[in-house]
Formats: C-alpha cells, structure tokens, sequence
C-alpha cells in the first residue's frame, strides 16, 4: 500500500532506526540526516517517514507531506545557515537523473558556490 514501509528500502530502515544517520531535524511526517557523501560543505536529506519511491509520487499520494518536507528543507537551510547565502534544494527522481534510493527525498546543499545548470 503507498506510504507503507518496505523491508527493502535502506531509507525506512533509517526511519525505523535500524541503519544509523547523523540526524539533524525530525518532525512527526519527516527525517533529516546528513548525506554520507557529501557533495557540499552542508548537505542534508530530508526524507518523508512513509515510503514513496519518489518525490512524484510522493506529492500526488500525500500532497501534506510532500509540503511538509519542503517546509523542513528550508528549515534546514536556516538552522545550518546557509539560507543567506542561498542553497539549492534537490529532488532526483529516475535513475537517468541520479536518482539512487527509491524512497522520496529532498537533497539541501549549501555552503559553496553552487553552478547553474547543474551536471
Ligand atoms: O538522489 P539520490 O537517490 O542519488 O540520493 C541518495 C543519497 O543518499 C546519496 O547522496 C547518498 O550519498 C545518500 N545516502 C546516505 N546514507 C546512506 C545511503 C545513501 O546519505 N546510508
């Protein structure tokens, strides 16, 4: 069923507690960890608790949530200080676009000049 967590999905474990995460923010709907490799000074996942393959899905499944981890993506952004200077909000979605955990995730990156268009 959507949102409901799956043994396979290395994001819910970290939801569950069973794979560890240097966590940053929780709220009752979302987790943010940082990135175990990070590809900015500050770079954070903020995930929904429910299991939705990504970010698409999580919007058209539970639009709520989906604000929710967009509300905490710029809160993120301001309890690491990077919002002043600007940062960049992620949301891979397909392997064709990066995308490697197929659990929706917001990537916060800040802390260095960040190039537009993106690689
Ligand atoms: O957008 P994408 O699916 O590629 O992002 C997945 C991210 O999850 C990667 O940046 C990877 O470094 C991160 N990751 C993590 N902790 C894990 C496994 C992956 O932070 N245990």
């Amino acid at each position: 069923m959507a949102g409901e967590p799956r043994s396979d999905c290395l994001f819910c474990k970290i939801v569950a507690g069973e794979v560890p995460a240097t966590v940053v923010r929780e709220t009752e709907t979302t987790v943010a960890f940082r990135d175990i490799n990070p590809q900015a000074p500050t770079h954070v996942l903020v995930i929904p608790k429910e299991h939705h393959p990504d970010a698409a899905a999580l919007a058209a499944a539970a639009p709520e949530v989906a604000a929710d981890v967009l509300r905490e993506a710029g809160e993120v952004a301001a309890q690491e200080k990077i919002d002043d200077a600007g940062y960049r909000i992620v949301l891979n979605t397909g392997a064709g676009a990066g995308q490697t955990v197929f659990h929706a995730h917001a990537h916060v990156l800040g802390g260095r000049g960040l190039e537009w268009p993106p690689g």
